[in-house]
């Protein structure tokens, strides 16, 4: 039976949707009734409509840092290494794995179908011309892992600049200077705005890790840390409430500052046509074919009986929300030994998100193209590594990938304002990408479980053994009815 909360959460949910979506619906109205008026806007006229939407936009940015940093301490950091390991391991080498395949694989698709391009040129194209080259590129990626002060890496990032000779000049050492090939020109490094999250993720990861190394020493500050990370879920899901509003005015602002609108919307068909793709076959070709391999049992049971999680998913928007389902689900109809679900699942509930990598891939390139950027190897290989980690940083919530998608964007030197290209169809796709980020969970589940057979076998049950039972709640094996009356 459906309790009052649970009625109450799923009525907040699907009017949040229907918010948003109305939200979109109607700042495109609003947007092609004010293009009607005879004059043309001027700029100042555009941001006056788009400022509630901007304001919008300031308040996601915000989260991005608070938002992050602790909840990735706190993923890591309760990794129980010395009592799992083994498992923990084989858990994130699967999450890493299928992530990496699923951007390469949004990659290769926006880098094929060139979804950005599908119309004619934008008319406020090229923002960025600043000359790269790949090493630098590849170098500064290294470089801002490794912030030399935290502090400075909240507001800035570091690159390497290139200086043009303008002709070709031979220096007093006999070295060329041609303005053709930019590796032989002047470089010096520079401290640019915006923070360098790269390098704060990395940083978090390797505090959690330090954390989970210190077990009960560092219990206090992990508990700091998941409050902390709580505390900014909480004013997400507010910031996330005002989304029909801010979407809204975005939008309405967005079409009224579009040359062709036409060929926007023409450019988002591919975009959602694109990762609608790469999502169909990361989760049911990718996925399953990993599973088969490894377990060499066919996977459509399996995926049959995780649907309800799937349409849950698909409905809440957000994987959190689905855990309870995705457990109940995975023990009860896929037999998955609860000790594993329940170690696995709420870790991968918060960095396992192949659908949502796959997004912030194709996204940010998507977006670049529509700019006219070229991006080279090294950049798309920034953009590789950014959107694994803008994954594994999202929460488990509704469209918070969109809030992570502006650090994708800041690496290949987008404006964050630039997110508002993909807004329109943001909601939608957000559905999808949650599904196959709870299916991505479930088969991670399942393929973990059948590869830790063994030593959960060797391995007394955690209700008999109270040295389990005292280091990780989790091991405990809670009738399902308990945990969903809590
Ligand atoms: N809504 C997604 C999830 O909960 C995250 C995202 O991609 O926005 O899995």
């Amino acid at each position: 039976m459906m309790n009052k909360e649970k009625l109450l959460g799923c009525v907040k949910s699907g009017g949040l949707t229907l918010g948003t979506m109305m939200g979109v619906i109607g700042g495109v109205i609003f947007g092609i009734c004010l293009r009607s008026r005879p004059e043309p806007w001027t700029d100042r006229e555009v941001m006056y409509v788009a400022y509630v939407g901007e304001l919008f936009l300031r308040m996601l940015k915000a989260l991005i840092l608070p938002l992050i940093v602790p909840s990735l301490i706190t993923a890591v950091g309760s990794l129980d290494m010395s009592l799992s390991g083994k498992v923990g391991m084989r858990a994130i080498v699967y999450y890493m794995t299928t992530t990496v395949l699923a951007v390469i694989l949004g990659i290769i698709l926006v880098v094929t179908i060139h979804p950005g391009v599908a119309g004619q040129e934008r008319a406020d194209a090229s923002k960025d011309s600043r000359e790269v080259t790949t090493p630098d590129t590849l170098m500064d990626l290294i470089r801002n892992l490794f912030p030399p002060n935290l502090i400075q890496a909240t507001m800035q990032q570091y690159r390497t600049s290139l200086v043009s000779p303008g002709s070709v000049v031979v220096n007093d050492s006999g070295q060329i200077r041609d303005p053709n090939d930019s590796l032989t020109w002047k470089f010096k490094g520079e401290w640019t705005n915006g923070s360098n999250i790269l390098g704060l993720v990395f940083f978090a990861i390797v505090f959690g890790i330090a954390l989970a190394k210190m077990g009960e020493k560092g219990k206090p500050l992990l508990d700091f840390f998941t409050c902390l990370s709580d505390a900014m879920m909480v004013i997400t899901t507010w910031v996330i409430n005002l989304a029909p509003v801010g979407v809204f005015f975005l939008i309405g602002g967005q079409v009224l500052g579009t040359n062709d609108f036409g060929v926007v919307l023409n450019q988002l068909g591919w975009y959602f046509a694109t990762v609608m793709l790469g999502l169909f076959f990361h989760g049911f070709i990718v996925l399953p074919i990993i599973l088969t391999v490894f377990t060499r049992k066919l996977p459509f049971r399996f995926i049959a009986n995780m649907t309800n999680a799937i349409t849950t998913a698909f409905g809440t928007g957000s994987s959190s929300a689905t855990l309870p389902v995705t457990i109940s689900l995975l023990e009860e109809k896929n037999n998955v030994d609860p000790r594993i679900c329940r170690f696995v699942l709420p870790i991968g509930a918060t960095i396992n998100m192949d659908g949502t990598a796959l997004y912030e891939a194709v996204a940010a390139i998507f977006i670049s193209q529509v700019n006219e950027m070229q991006l080279s190897f090294g950049q798309i290989l920034a953009v590789s590594v950014t959107a694994t980690a803008a994954s594994i940083g999202a929460a488990g919530i509704p469209q918070a990938g969109l809030v992570t998608m502006v650090m994708v964007l800041e690496t290949v030197g987008l404006p964050a304002e630039d997110v508002t290209i993909i807004l329109a169809v943001d909601w939608l796709l957000d559905r999808f990408r949650t599904a196959i980020n709870v299916l991505g969970d479930s088969i991670g589940a399942g393929l973990v479980y059948h590869l830790s057979k063994n030593e959960l076998d060797g391995m007394s049950k955690p209700t008999n053994s109270t040295q389990q039972q005292q280091r990780n709640g989790e091991f405990e094996a809670v009738p399902l009815t308990e945990i969903e009356e809590k």
